[in-house]
């Protein structure tokens, strides 16, 4: 006999976990399953290498669901102004909290800390039941109900399957959902660094010819690189000495932080634009990097997911108030209405902005270079711009409204 849920959540990262906090929350029967458990505990030192820059509307959500106290006091660290440069323009872009009605623009929180967060919550939920570790071997849905099996030979079933197990879905496959996009035959360098001058809580990011070259300020004083160069340069950096790779880095960032002292331990991801054709198939639904993954250069991969994670709790929550079917074609196709817009046009102005400073022609570079100081200069464009950035937009999931 199998056990049926209302819902059950595929990927226990920080997308899938969102979205079972938040059904849980609201007493909706839910199991989380993902292949393996999350590490909970660690040493102050060092900082893990994985993190991200979560606006106001994640951070609105992660507090809905109970997970940011917990969060603040594992660390997280604010940031309270950004800085923009082209390495070869004369552009400049400035953002300021103090233009908006909050006191930071956003947190840079290393993903450990955020996945440990909303497990450490989902536990105490009564309605939740977490089957980890445990992978899924089938899936099969008809009318009545999704079923999956899992590889011990466990069968479980529910109402409807959020599947969250990222980018290279192994539920979307199974759902038989197709992916369109490509490889940008770049990676996203990731390092800890500790730098001669204060980072004075501001994100920087420098474009280049090969990528941008981000510092996330940390709480510690610390920065969190995300340095995006094409394949071959990420892995010849990955493997030079410490002392080469802080001299690249220093010439990189123009000496903006001074000089660099210290890098941890590096990684490199390729990165790549791809989203599903679909979000839903049959009492099946995509969430989070499972349904698009993008240009990590304005760090919104994440943000996206949690408000993909916001929208379907949403929905089925009202559903099972109202005494509706939670996995109704409509109730699934609303969800795909609401974020999968939102979702391709943020991947796309990412695309374009990559695509805009790695070219090296005149027109582009003064086009960037005029650009950028139109919007500096422009109060109202750069208020639009500062929203955007933190997640503020219409048609936010309530969960995301604060
Ligand atoms: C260099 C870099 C920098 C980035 N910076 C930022 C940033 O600053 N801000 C931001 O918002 N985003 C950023 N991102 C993007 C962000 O990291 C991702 O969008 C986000 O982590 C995706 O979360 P997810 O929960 O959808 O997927 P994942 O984190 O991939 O989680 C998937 C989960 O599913 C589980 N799983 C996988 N397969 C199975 C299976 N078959 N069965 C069971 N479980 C399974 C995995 O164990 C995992 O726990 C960055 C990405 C990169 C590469």
């Amino acid at each position: 006999m199998s056990h049926k849920y209302s819902v059950i959540v595929v990927g226990g990262g920080i997308v899938g976990t969102t979205a079972a906090c938040a059904l849980a929350q609201a007493g909706i029967d839910v199991a989380l399953l993902d292949a393996r458990n999350p590490e909970r505990e660690w040493p102050a030192e060092p900082v893990d290498i994985r993190v991200s820059a979560l606006t106001r509307a994640a951070q609105n959500i992660l507090q809905s669901v109970g997970a940011w106290e917990s969060m603040v006091q594992r660390g997280v660290g604010a940031y309270d102004q950004m800085h923009v440069w082209d390495a070869d323009s004369a552009g400049v872009l400035h953002f300021d909290a103090a233009d908006t009605e909050f006191s930071e623009l956003g947190h840079i929180v290393e993903n450990r800390v955020t996945v440990a967060a909303l497990w450490d919550k989902l536990e105490t939920l009564p309605s939740a039941t977490i089957i980890c570790p445990s992978r899924v071997a089938d899936l099969q849905n008809n009318q009545q109900s999704i079923s999956v099996l899992l590889a011990d030979g466990q069968k479980i079933e529910a109402d409807v399957l959020i599947a969250a197990d990222g980018r290279d879905s192994a539920l979307r496959q199974m759902a038989g959902i197709q992916t369109t996009g490509w490889e940008y035959k770049q990676d996203g360098l990731v390092a800890t660094i500790s730098s001669e001058k204060s980072h004075q809580f501001t994100a920087w990011q420098r474009f280049l010819p090969e990528g941008p070259l981000a510092f996330l300020p940390l709480k510690n004083g610390q920065c969190s690189i995300v340095w995006t160069l094409s394949h071959q340069t990420a892995q010849d950096y990955v493997a030079l000495s410490d002392e080469d790779f802080l001299q690249r880095l220093e010439q990189a960032s123009e000496g903006v932080l001074g000089k660099m002292l210290t890098v941890g331990p590096r990684g490199a991801f390729a990165l790549r634009f791809q989203y599903a054709k679909h979000y839903t198939a049959e009492r099946f639904v995509l969430i989070g990097d499972a349904a698009h993954a993008m240009h990590p250069l304005a760090g919104q991969g994440a943000n996206a997911g949690l408000l993909d994670a916001a929208a379907i709790a949403e929905l089925i929550i009202k559903a099972e108030q109202a005494g509706r079917p939670v996995g109704s074609h409509k109730l699934l196709r609303q969800y795909e209405r609401w974020r999968k817009g939102d979702n391709l046009a943020m991947m796309s102005s990412m695309d374009v902005i990559n695509k805009l400073y790695t070219k090296q022609n005149e027109g582009f570079r003064q086009l960037r270079g005029t650009g950028m100081s139109w919007v500096n200069h422009s109060a109202w464009v750069k208020n639009y711009f500062n929203r955007y950035a933190m997640g503020l937009r219409d048609d936010l999931p309530a969960l995301a409204q604060g």
